[in-house]
Formats: C-alpha cells, sequence, structure tokens
C-alpha cells in the first residue's frame, strides 16, 4: 500500500468522524461526545496530512519543517486565544478565524494559477475555473468575516450601511465575476485574478456592512457557510478529498443554521445573504415613551416571596456580568419556596446560537426548566414576575406592534404580558440594535438598574 493511499483511507476515516460529530453536537446530551469525535477527526487528518508531505518528492524534509512550523504557530495561537476568549467574545473570535479561511483559500487559489499544472486542454479550463471560484468565495469570506468581526466587536457601528443603489452594486458584482470567469478560462492571465480578487474583497465588505445589527446572528453563520465553500473549493484545486468533504459539510450546515436563524427572527433567508436585498433602512425612533419606575434589590425579593411562578428571561447582559451562578442559586431558593421558575431562552439571545442554554448549563440549571421562545410565549399571560436579566432586543414589544421598527417582525418573548416584569440593566441604553425598548416604559414594567450578578447577588441576600 502507498503512503498515498493510507493517507486517502484516513482522510475518509477523518470524514466520517465530523459527520459524526456534527450528529453529537445537534443535542446538549451528546454534545460532549461531538466535539470529542471532532478532536479525533481533525488529528487523524493531521497525521495524513505529514504522511503525504514526507511522501512528496518535490518538498521532502524542508516540506515537514514548513508543516511543522505552521502548525506550531496555528496551535499556539489557537490554544491561547480559547483560553483566554470570554464567552462574550466567542461570535468575534469565530468571525475572525472564518476570514483565515476566506484568506487561505484566496493564497491556494493565486497558488493554483502561478505554479506550473502541466494541465492541457479542457483539465486546464476547468483547474481555471476552480481558481476564479476558490479566489472569489475566498475573498467574499474573508472582507465579510473581518467587517463582522468589527461590527461584532463594536469597533464600527452595527447599522447597516445602506449605498444608494446597493441591491445593483451586489448584482453588478456577481455578474463581474461571471464575466470574467468566461474571460479567465478563455485567456488566463494575471491581470484578471487581479480584479476578480478586487471585486470580491469588494462585494464581501459591502454585503456584511449592508445588514443591521439585529440581523447579525444570520450574518455569522453565513460567513460559517461560505468559509466551508471556500474550503472545498480549496480542497478541489489542491486535489485533497478531506478537505472536499469537510467543506461540504460547514458550508451545507452552515447553510442550514442560517436559514433555521431566518426562520426564527421571521426574516427572509434569500434578502439576508443577498446582504440585506429589499430592505429599507428604517427611521429614527423619536417617540417619547414617558416614564418608567425603578425598583431596588429589597422590593423585587418581596414581590418574588409572593409570586407563584416565575419566568427569567436571560440575554446579552448575563452574560456580561456572568450572571449565571448566583441567578441559579436563585432558582434554586424560589423552587425551595414552591415556587414555578423557568427560563424563556430566546433562538438569538446573547451573540451566539445557544449561548444562553451553554450558560444556563455551565450554573448547572436543570435543562428541563429551560424552554424555548415558542414553547413558553404563551404562558407569560398569568405568569406572577418575568425577571428580564440583560436581554433588551428579544422582549421588545416594538418587534411586534412597531412596523417601522429595524426589528419589526422578530418573533420576542412577551414578557409583557406577565403580571410584573423587572428589567435588570445598567442605564436606559438601548440593545444589541440600537433600538429603544418601550417595554421598560410599561405600567407593569420597573427598572432595576446595576450590574446583573450584583443585583441577583442583592436579591439572595434579602431572600
Ligand atoms: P441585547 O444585546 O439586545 O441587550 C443586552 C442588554 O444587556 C443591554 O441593553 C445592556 O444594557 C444590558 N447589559 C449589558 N451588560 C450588563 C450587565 N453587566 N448587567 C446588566 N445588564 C447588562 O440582548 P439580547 O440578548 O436581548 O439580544 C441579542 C441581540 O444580539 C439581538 O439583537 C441579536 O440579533 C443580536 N445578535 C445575536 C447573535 C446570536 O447569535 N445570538 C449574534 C449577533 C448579534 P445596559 O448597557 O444598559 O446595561
Amino acid at each position: 500500500m502507498t503512503s498515498q493511499s493510507v493517507a486517502t483511507a484516513a482522510y475518509l476515516v477523518a470524514a466520517l468522524l465530523f459527520i459524526l460529530s456534527l450528529a453529537g453536537l445537534s443535542k446538549h446530551e451528546s454534545s460532549r461526545q461531538g466535539v470529542l469525535y471532532g478532536i479525533v477527526g481533525m488529528a487523524i487528518a493531521l497525521v495524513a496530512t505529514f504522511i503525504v508531505v514526507a511522501d512528496a518528492e518535490s518538498t521532502g524534509a524542508a516540506g515537514i519543517i514548513l508543516l511543522l512550523i505552521a502548525v506550531a504557530i496555528g496551535a499556539a495561537i489557537g490554544l491561547w486565544r480559547a483560553r483566554v476568549v470570554e464567552m462574550t467574545g466567542m461570535p468575534e473570535l469565530i468571525a475572525l478565524l472564518h476570514s483565515f479561511v476566506g484568506l487561505a483559500a484566496v493564497l491556494v487559489g493565486w497558488n493554483g494559477h502561478l505554479e506550473d499544472n502541466f494541465l492541457t486542454g479542457s483539465l486546464e479550463d476547468i483547474h481555471n475555473a476552480e481558481v476564479f471560484v476558490g479566489v472569489f468565495i475566498g475573498a467574499v469570506t474573508f472582507t465579510g468575516s473581518i467587517v463582522a468581526f468589527l461590527k461584532l466587536s463594536a469597533r464600527i457601528k452595527s447599522a447597516p450601511l445602506m449605498l444608494p443603489g446597493k441591491n445593483y452594486i451586489n448584482l453588478g458584482a456577481l455578474a463581474a465575476f461571471a464575466g470574467l470567469t468566461i474571460w479567465f478560462v478563455a485567456s488566463p492571465n494575471i491581470g484578471l485574478l487581479i480584479a476578480v480578487t478586487i471585486v470580491a474583497l469588494a462585494l464581501g465588505w459591502h454585503l456584511v456592512a449592508s445588514i443591521g445589527g439585529g440581523d447579525m446572528p444570520v450574518v455569522v453563520s453565513m460567513l460559517n457557510s461560505y468559509s466551508g465553500w471556500a474550503a472545498a473549493a480549496s480542497g478541489f484545486l489542491l486535489d485533497n478529498n478531506a478537505l472536499i468533504v469537510t467543506g461540504a459539510l460547514v458550508g451545507s450546515s452552515g447553510a442550514y443554521l442560517s436559514y433555521i436563524m431566518c426562520q426564527a427572527m421571521n426574516r427572509s433567508f434569500i434578502s439576508v445573504i443577498a446582504g440585506g436585498f429589499g430592505m429599507e433602512a428604517a427611521t429614527a425612533d423619536d417617540t417619547d415613551y414617558g416614564d418608567y419606575r425603578e425598583i431596588n434589590a429589597a422590593d423585587t425579593a418581596e414581590l418574588l416571596k409572593n409570586a407563584s411562578s416565575v419566568i427569567i428571561t436571560p440575554g446579552y447582559g448575563m452574560a456580561v456580568a456572568q450572571a449565571q451562578y448566583p441567578v441559579a442559586d436563585l432558582v434554586k431558593k424560589l423552587r425551595e419556596r414552591d415556587i414555578e421558575v423557568r427560563f424563556g431562552i430566546h433562538p438569538v439571545a446573547g451573540r451566539l446560537p445557544g449561548h444562553m442554554n451553554v450558560l444556563l448549563a455551565e450554573a448547572k440549571v436543570p435543562y428541563d426548566i429551560a424552554l424555548e421562545m415558542d414553547e413558553i410565549n404563551d404562558d407569560f399571560d398569568g405568569t406572577s414576575v418575568v425577571l428580564v436579566i440583560g436581554a433588551n432586543d428579544t422582549v421588545n414589544p416594538a418587534a411586534t406592534e412597531d412596523p417601522s421598527s429595524p426589528i419589526a417582525g422578530m418573533p420576542v418573548l412577551r414578557v409583557w404580558e406577565a403580571d410584573n416584569v423587572v428589567v435588570f440593566k445598567r442605564s436606559m441604553a438601548a440593545g444589541y440594535a440600537g433600538v429603544q425598548n418601550p417595554l421598560f416604559f410599561r405600567d407593569n414594567a420597573q427598572m432595576l438598574f446595576g450590574d446583573a450578578k450584583e443585583r441577583v447577588e442583592d436579591i439572595l441576600r434579602e431572600l
């Protein structure tokens, strides 16, 4: 058996492990096992890559040394980032990692053109088309992910960029890509490759810049999908089956996740992946909602003591404050008093899919009291107290009541139907989508200002 066929078999095993990994990650109970399959699959793929490089006549020992250096640098950076990253920083880290996949695909594409491939006839045409597709998807992913990183880390504003004729800009870029590809296949030259790289870099930037704050969750999963297709395109160029299969897995699962997120947020999938196609800029909100009422921790504790049922709706602020541990203690205390306590989890609460479920699992909150939005939305009516802990956009009634709101149509937790609502936040500042929340001014709502963790600890002391 040649080392090439050993590597091919190893890549196949790795691909199977990646499929098992995805299947495992789809459920809480099996997610650890899913991660384990992924690690083993990646380790096997790495070893197989070493075998391929060691066997290649053109690279030899120098190839192995270069590969070792690259793996060591990558592993060191990866370990360091994984150790220091806060849970709230995960989406921006993921966006940055997607940009690396995009950049790698661009470099592989360029390399595919610059090195001698000894191909002729239709094989050469196919190779040239692959180069263009790889560079195009890679460059769109690269700049798109960088804009997503800048928006998620609040380095640039999350509001959508509304250039005049933005849909025509995107369509024009796609038409230019198609035209340049045909031209390149007919007569390959470096000028065309430079042109398509520039068009794709600009398109990626524009696509993501055009999408507003509230729709960013879809963008993150969409870029996940693009990075998969970029890797698959590199796989074709490098003739590497593992990359093709893994890229297709990431590409299709990312696309499916984007679709689920769009459904959860009542957004058109096509509109979002086409850079907000057909969306109009929302008008500025200068409505006077009146006055809000404040409450302190002692009175909140009193309200809870007299409650028969409580629903907690956590959001991004709970993650920032790391309030999940005292919240879990609060749940325990209330349940000891025979008060029914449940969580209402919005699908895009926090900054990454499943963010709240991860935090609650960390604090060992039982899964069976953490309910999805659809499971709990009809139960707010008749609930004594709702604690909105660091959530804002996901509990904003404007989404259902104000058609001109940027988050109009997005399903939200109908917390305002409960008897009493206590909102934990530090100020009257808007949420991620940048819109004011009329909930805070409702008669049955009261604001408990301050860091969510400190306030929950205050309530625990009172109880
Ligand atoms: P929001 O981001 O709308 O609001 C969070 C609130 O938490 C803020 O109003 C903030 O108010 C408050 N807060 C921040 N820090 C603290 C603290 N230490 N203590 C108490 N409160 C705090 O939260 P939601 O979870 O409701 O909504 C998520 C938003 O993020 C949606 O718009 C969603 O589309 C978007 N998004 C979601 C992603 C996902 O995959 N889940 C990815 C990207 C974006 P204040 O500053 O006054 O304290």
